[in-house]
């Protein structure tokens, strides 16, 4: 028996405690290629959300009634798949759970990293390939540029002002809070921009950080953040599309008055989703143990206690609760 998340009900804008139960969940006996695993690290991510809706998307939507799914750290402790023993710490996608029977197709075993096993469900994994290709492939972001990122005290923020430090480019990160600040900036930022701190628009606090504007911006936020960086973009800068975390809970319309500039500055904005860069993990694996050997990488963590924190855990992301990657220790 597996305990487990599940929605109660679809959540209409910012979800409650009441969307969620945890349910009992039979595990059937193993049958051949297949492996249970007592999970020991799970991750709650924004593009959770957008698995609550009912829409069609690249992954496709949670079910009422069924165990949520997503990234978790685990030990197999029974195995009749060939090539996974007990003892052997995976990868996989049957979080918001204690424990699993799944596919041994559908797990890989950790790289050998010479990490802890929850940096690859953070900086060594999904959010950590989100920064590395986002910012070196999607934004073609080269030494010498003047990078913009948002929510940089977060799980890919944070890995992206490290990056692009790392490999010589001027970056400006923005967070909620004058601790979020200090933060990034402790992570090499050369400017933080606090967008909750009452004053001047986020717009101004840009172009006072970025008096020469920005080459590439990396968007985790949407809204405003995207709005500023267009208004302060120099001619063909680049935009990685990552995500629009402010809007999440409301699908609303964006206003972006400042759209016209993509057209003028000839920006080009690029969406992108992670999975479109699995084959080509070894490389983001090779880059990022590089700068783990130069003492380039500092892993940030906000870590729940407990199965039941889940809930908590998710819902904090969208209050800014989280430094670094969240996680949960069932
Ligand atoms: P984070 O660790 O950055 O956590 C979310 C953070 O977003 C919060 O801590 C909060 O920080 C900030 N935030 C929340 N609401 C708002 C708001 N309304 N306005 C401004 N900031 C807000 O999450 P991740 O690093 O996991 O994800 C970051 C972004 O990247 C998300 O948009 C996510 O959907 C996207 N993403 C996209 C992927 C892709 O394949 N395209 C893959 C992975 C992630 P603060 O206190 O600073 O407000």
């Amino acid at each position: 028996m597996s305990r487990a998340w599940t929605l109660t009900a679809r959540p209409q804008g910012t979800p409650t405690f009441e969307n969620f139960a945890l349910i009992d969940v039979d595990l059937p006996p193993l049958a051949d290629g297949q492996i249970r695993v007592r999970n020991r690290w799970l991750s709650v991510d924004p593009y959770m959300r957008g698995r609550m809706n009912d829409l069609k998307s690249y992954v496709p939507p949670f079910q009422i009634g069924q165990a949520m799914e997503g990234g978790a750290i685990g030990e197999v402790v029974e195995s009749r798949a060939v090539g996974f023993a007990p003892g052997d710490k995976v990868q996989h996608m049957l979080g918001w759970r204690d424990e699993a029977v799944l596919d041994a197709t559908g797990a890989q075993k950790l790289p050998d990293l010479d990490v802890e096993e929850q940096a690859f469900l953070g900086q060594l994994g999904m959010p950590g390939m989100t920064a590395w290709f986002g910012l070196l492939d999607v934004a073609e972001a080269r030494e010498g540029d003047i990078v913009f990122v948002s929510a940089a005290a977060g799980a890919v923020g944070s890995t992206v002002v490290q990056i692009a430090k790392a490999k010589g480019m001027t970056v400006i990160g923005s967070a909620g809070g004058a601790d979020k600040c200090s933060l990034v900036r402790s992570l090499g930022a050369d400017a933080a921009i606090d967008y909750k701190e009452p004053g001047a628009p986020l717009v101004k606090k840009l172009a006072d950080a970025a008096p020469n504007g920005i080459d590439v911006y990396f968007d985790n936020v949407g809204s405003d953040h995207l709005d500023a960086a267009l208004a302060v973009a120099r001619n063909h800068a680049r935009f990685a599309l990552c995500g629009m975390i402010d809007i999440y809970n409301n699908l609303g319309p964006t206003e972006l008055r400042y759209l016209a500039r993509a057209i003028q500055a000839r920006i080009k904005l690029q969406g992108f989703i992670v999975s479109d860069f699995w084959s080509r993990a070894g490389e983001f694996y090779h880059g990022m143990s590089a700068l783990l050997q130069n003492g380039n990488l500092r892993r940030q963590e906000t870590v729940h206690e407990g199965l039941e924190a889940m809930p908590e855990a998710f819902l904090a992301l969208f209050a800014g609760g989280n430094t670094g990657k969240m996680l949960v220790r069932p």
